[in-house]
Formats: structure tokens, sequence, C-alpha cells
């Protein structure tokens, strides 16, 4: 095959496997089609591709080793070789097509987001403007704003900045187009970030009309179930407890039928137990809450993208805690308290679960009694 059909296939085939299921062998495909000669775009989107789909996962360190191999080339990745690569390259913006200059912004997005993922909150926000928009930014590279944004936004949030992350989110959604492939993403976040803010109200303005448009479409795709997980956290804030219970009932179904959790969805699932174990908190059922804690825990644990014994955990244990203190089971109590009161002195509190870190502040005094014993 002659040189300009393979680029004109490998072109082809990375434009299908976004869309498609066949993204894995498609992108093998590209990878023993490309050649030296090829063009850098192909290159490049060859892999920003392989990286997100390693990320999705869960293999963080081969998403990184990809960005590098394409970018700094070197032979063992540091801390500081992507951060000065992509400094380089911002200010050598000129010299580049804007093509490869917004694809030089997605593969630092997804370097930020595999620094999000290993917990490397710091990094990640030291090194948000490694990419800016320059003054002469064509509309290729203004398309990938609201992916970045989603980022940055994560970085914020991680930090508990939820003030900046909302009004990063709030600027985005104004420029959103209806047919931006994010347009989901960025809305849920932002609702997230509503309700981490105490503004429930303004959440359930943002998701109504969009759960709605979903609810109406046969197929429920990957977008319906972000949309559904952030309506119940928004009902939980709400105290909307039953028409919460009908949705997660529903989640339930779907999330049982899915064969391959990726580590999104296994957040989005973490996050749908969650919000049913407070359900049965909040309203007294301790034993149904004990029970759904547990639940709750063994899929944390099953999970790759919650390897690290980290800040679930520690809540997780806490709730189940207080849950069996209101039982009047002292000493599983106190074992609760104790695995996760020493998860917590350990390490920072993150925020991924949207309100459970202020769940947790709540919780927390409650188990005086406990803490006094150790
Ligand atoms: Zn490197």
């Amino acid at each position: 095959m002659p040189r300009s059909l393979k680029d004109e296939v490998s072109e082809a085939l990375l434009a299908a496997s976004k869309v498609s299921n066949i993204r894995s062998k498609a992108l093998s495909l590209v990878a023993s089609l490309l050649g030296d000669e090829s063009p850098p775009h192909l290159h490049a989107e060859s892999a920003l591709q392989r990286s997100i789909l390693l990320r999705l996962d869960g293999d963080f360190k081969n998403s990184e080793r990809v960005i590098h191999d394409f970018c700094c080339r070197c032979e063992t990745p540091g801390q500081s070789c992507l951060p000065i690569y992509f400094r380089q390259r911002q200010k050598q913006t000129v010299e580049l097509s804007h093509r490869l200059n917004a694809l030089y912004g997605l593969l630092q997005r997804s370097h930020l987001e595999n620094l999000v993922q290993c917990d490397q909150y710091e990094l990640a926000k030291e090194q948000i403007d490694d990419w800016q928009l320059t003054r002469t930014a064509s509309p290729m590279e203004w398309d990938i704003l609201p992916s970045r944004t989603l980022t940055t936004s994560k970085i914020f949030r991680s930090q508990g900045a939820f003030k900046c992350a909302q009004q990063n989110l709030e600027l985005c959604v104004k420029v959103l187009h209806h047919r931006e492939p994010t347009r989901v993403q960025v809305l849920c976040q932002l609702a997230d970030v509503y309700n981490d803010l105490g503004f429930s109200a303004s959440a359930s303005e943002l998701l109504a009309p969009e759960i709605e448009k979903s609810r109406k479409k046969i197929t429920k795709t990957k977008a319906f179930r972000r949309l559904l997980v952030s309506l119940v956290e928004t009902n939980v804030q709400n105290r909307q407890f039953e028409t919460a219970r009908a949705d997660l009932e529903q989640l339930n179904i779907i999330f049982s039928k899915l064969n391959h959790f990726n580590v999104s969805d296994q957040l989005l699932h973490v996050r749908a137990l969650v919000a049913s174990a407070q359900i049965c908190h909040i309203q007294e059922e301790f034993g149904g809450a004990v029970e759904r804690w547990d639940i709750t825990l063994r899929h944390v644990r099953s999970y790759n993208s919650f390897e690290a014994e980290g800040f679930t955990y520690s809540a997780i244990y806490l709730s189940q805690s207080h849950a069996y203190l209101e039982l009047g089971e002292h000493k599983r109590a106190q074992s609760s308290f104790d695995r996760g009161k020493a998860i917590l002195d350990r390490g920072m509190r993150d925020y991924w679960i949207p309100t459970f870190a202020a769940w947790v502040t709540e919780v927390l005094p409650k188990l005086q009694p406990m803490a006094e014993v150790t």
C-alpha cells in the first residue's frame, strides 16, 4: 500500500474509532500503518486516542508513557520532561499548524487527567496553563476548550476550589454548542459543583431539560448514566428521597447490564451506591445503611480506579461507624471508626464524589465518643 493511502486509511480509522466500539482494534491498526514519514498530526491523534483508551482502562502508567513517547521521547519519564516540553511548544505556536497545536492542547489535557487520576493534584494545578489559547487561535483550537475546561475544573474541584470550577464551567456553558460532544459532561460537572456549593436548586434547573430529553430516548447512553447520577445526588440534597430512590432503581438495572466498567463508570457506580446508602442513613434506616455502606465498600475495593485506600474508603468506614453507633453496636462502631480515622489522618480529602467531603464533616462530630477511646 502506498504511503499516502496508508495515511488516508489511518485518518479515517482515527475518526471512526472516536465514535465506535472498535476503538482498540482501530488504534492498533493505525499504529501498524503509520510510518516515520506520516504527518505529525496523525501521530499526535493516534497517541492522544491511545492515551485516553489506556486511562479509561485504568492503565495510567502506560497512558502517560504513550504521551511521553510522542512528545519528549524520553526513555525514563520524569516529572519535569512533559511540562518543559509543553511550555516550549507553547512558545512556538506560530510555527505549528493550528491542527497540531490543538492536538498538543488535548495531549497536555490527557497528561493532566493522568495526574488527577494518580492523586497528583498539586502537580496538575501547577501545569494547568502549560497550554493556553493564543491570540491567533483558530476555531480548531477554540473547539478543544470544553474538554480542557472539564479537566481544569476537575483539578479545581480536587482542591475544593468550587468557586473557580463554577466560574470556568459557567463560562464554558455560555459558549457550548448544542452538538458539542462533551456537552452533557460539562453540564453534569457544573451541576455537581452547584451541589458542592449548596446550590441544589440551580443544579435541578440545569439538569431538568437534559434529563427529560434523555428519558425519551430508547437507547440509554453513557450521557444518560451521567445525568441520572447527578440528578440522584441533586435530589438527595433537595431531600426528594422517593424520586431519588426511583432513579436509583433504574440506575441499578442499567449498571447490572453493563459488561465493562471503565474508570468513569466505576466512579458513577460508586456515586450511585453512596447516594443509596446516604438515603437510608438520613432516613434513619440504620440497618439498611450499614448493609449499603458495606456493598459500596466491596465495589470500591474491586475497582482499579480506587486502588489506593484513600478518602472514599475513610468516608465509608466513618459513615458505617455512625450507623453502627445508632444501632447500639459499639464494638463494630469503634472498629469502623478506627479504620476510617486512620486513613483520614494519613492523607488529604478528595472531592471525587460530590458533597461526600461535606458529609464526612457532618458525621465526624457525631463520632466524638469513639475518638476519645483511641
Ligand atoms: Zn518524558
